[in-house]
């Protein structure tokens, strides 16, 4: 049976966190030590900002250490979707900000002296049914004529030298994404924004957090389970993991878990075959699949295969059901030993959408859906600019932020079966 163990992890050491009680007051607080919450950690503290963030376990214990590090262009939902429901001119400039994320994770890397495997490997998407690559071609052009973007199609007679699977019809490369180590990137982060004088608390669970004022300041009071810490703004960074600690925001964000196997180390002939270049792949499905070659030649598999966040069961059911899927895409890897299981979970909007705004007073960046590296460094950042005082408005504060429909959920995904079985025979009929 595998065991849960999270491969990324294995490899690195987090910082230190800060030692000591927690302050009596800061500038601002921020809760979760995530890639949003660090990256706005470090922006704020590099302003002059006094900054606690606050997290209820380890840093980068959330989805930031469990991903498939894949630092990809766009948003979870596709340009024509967004074009449909926005209009072409803001999803032009959504567009523009999933590029701009990513140059700035490759800044920050860079700046930082990260050590964490950052390179602009690519993305393949691969067709599932004709119909998929079929819209692939009209996907393309559209980006190329609408944000000068350019990617490219590989036919299925092309696809060996991208990929050592014939299960598909086709695939499209984006050449502006890219690969990370994820866990030494959060760690990197929280180095860089420890350096810039920003404090980072461990074993420090926020519980409730009250509007109050500290010597002629307004702001809030936050009870952690360390003890109370004063800040005149507060940043949630809290993303699937997001709690009662801010309901209003608990009742906006669907907790939906993803779960990774990896492979035990493949020969580099293996590894060479299975993937000739090295990109991040997924696949067209709602329930997609999504893999890569870890940095030591080993396949990471992904995907959604319980709809329920990470508990040891899913972890097993899922490891097996991941492992199934990946010897159907790579019949190569029947007798490969899996390594690591693990899961974490995502933060889904109603709307699939990021968001990131105030509500209640207290600014959030969230709702990343699956596509978190990138966006989350560069909400986080944007956010934390806005709490300085920026003038630049927050693209993603001008949209709507939907709640459930008729207002029927709490925080409780109830619903996530019958979504899990919608998304199946979605999957199956188009
Ligand atoms: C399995 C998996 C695979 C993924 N693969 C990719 C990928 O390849 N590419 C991609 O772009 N995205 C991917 N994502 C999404 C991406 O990882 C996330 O969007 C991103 O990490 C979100 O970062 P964050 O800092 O907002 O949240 P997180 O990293 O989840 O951090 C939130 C933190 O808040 C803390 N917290 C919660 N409540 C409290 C509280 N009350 N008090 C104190 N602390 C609290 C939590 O402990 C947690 O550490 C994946 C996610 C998962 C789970």
């Amino acid at each position: 049976m595998i065991q849960e163990s999270n491969y990324w992890l294995t490899t690195i050491s987090m910082p230190p966190p800060t030692a000591g009680d927690l302050p009596t007051r800061v500038d601002a607080a921020v809760i979760g030590a995530g890639f949003t919450g660090l990256s706005a950690a470090c922006t704020l503290a590099k302003r002059g900002a006094q900054v606690a963030v606050l997290e209820s376990h380890s840093i980068g214990w959330g989805a930031s250490s469990r991903n498939g590090g894949m630092v990809l262009t766009g948003v979870k939902l596709s340009p024509e979707t967004l074009a449909k429901r926005y209009g072409m001119e803001l999803t032009r400039q959504m567009y523009a900000d999933s590029l701009a994320s990513i140059d700035l994770v490759e800044q920050i890397v860079c700046d930082e002296n990260i050590d964490c495997n950052f390179s602009r490997c690519g993305h393949l998407e691969v067709a599932c049914k004709q119909s998929h690559f079929d819209a692939y071609a009209r996907s393309a052009e559209l980006i190329a004529k609408e944000f000068h973007h350019g990617l490219r199609i590989v036919p299925r007679g092309q696809l060996s030298k991208e990929i050592g699977s014939t299960i598909y019809f086709g695939g499209m490369i984006d050449e502006t994404s890219a690969a990370v180590h994820p866990a030494q990137y959060v760690a990197g982060l929280a180095r860089a924004a420890m350096n810039a004088g920003a404090r980072v608390y461990e074993n420090a669970q926020v519980q409730q957090i009250t509007r109050a004022s500290h010597d002629g300041t307004s702001g809030f009071q936050i009870a952690t389970s360390r003890g109370k810490v004063f800040a005149r703004d507060v940043l949630i960074a809290t993303s699937g993991y997001t709690s009662a600690a801010t309901p209003a925001l608990q009742k906006k964000i669907i907790p939906i878990g993803s779960f990774i196997i990896t492979t035990e180390q493949l020969s580099e002939a293996v590894a060479k075959e299975l993937s000739p270049r090295n990109r991040m792949i997924y696949d067209s499905k709602h329930y997609l699949h999504y893999y890569r070659l870890t940095p030591d030649n080993r396949m990471l598999f992904g995907g959604r295969a319980a709809f329920f966040p990470e508990t040891q069961n899913t972890i097993r059911r899922s490891a097996e059901i991941l492992r199934r899927d990946m010897v159907q895409v790579f019949p190569q890897l029947r007798d490969t030993k899996i390594e690591h299981a693990w899961g974490g979970t995502l933060d889904f909007c109603f709307d699939t959408m990021p968001h990131a705004g105030q509500l209640d007073s207290m600014h959030y960046a969230l709702g990343y859906a699956g596509h978190g590296v990138a966006m989350a460094t560069y909400l986080g950042a944007k956010v934390a600019e806005k709490i300085c005082g920026g003038k630049d408005e927050l693209l993603y504060a001008g949209i709507p932020f939907p709640g459930a429909p008729l207002g029927l959920y709490s925080g409780k995904p109830w619903f996530l079966p019958f979504a899990g079985a919608y998304y199946k025979v979605l999957d199956w009929i188009s």
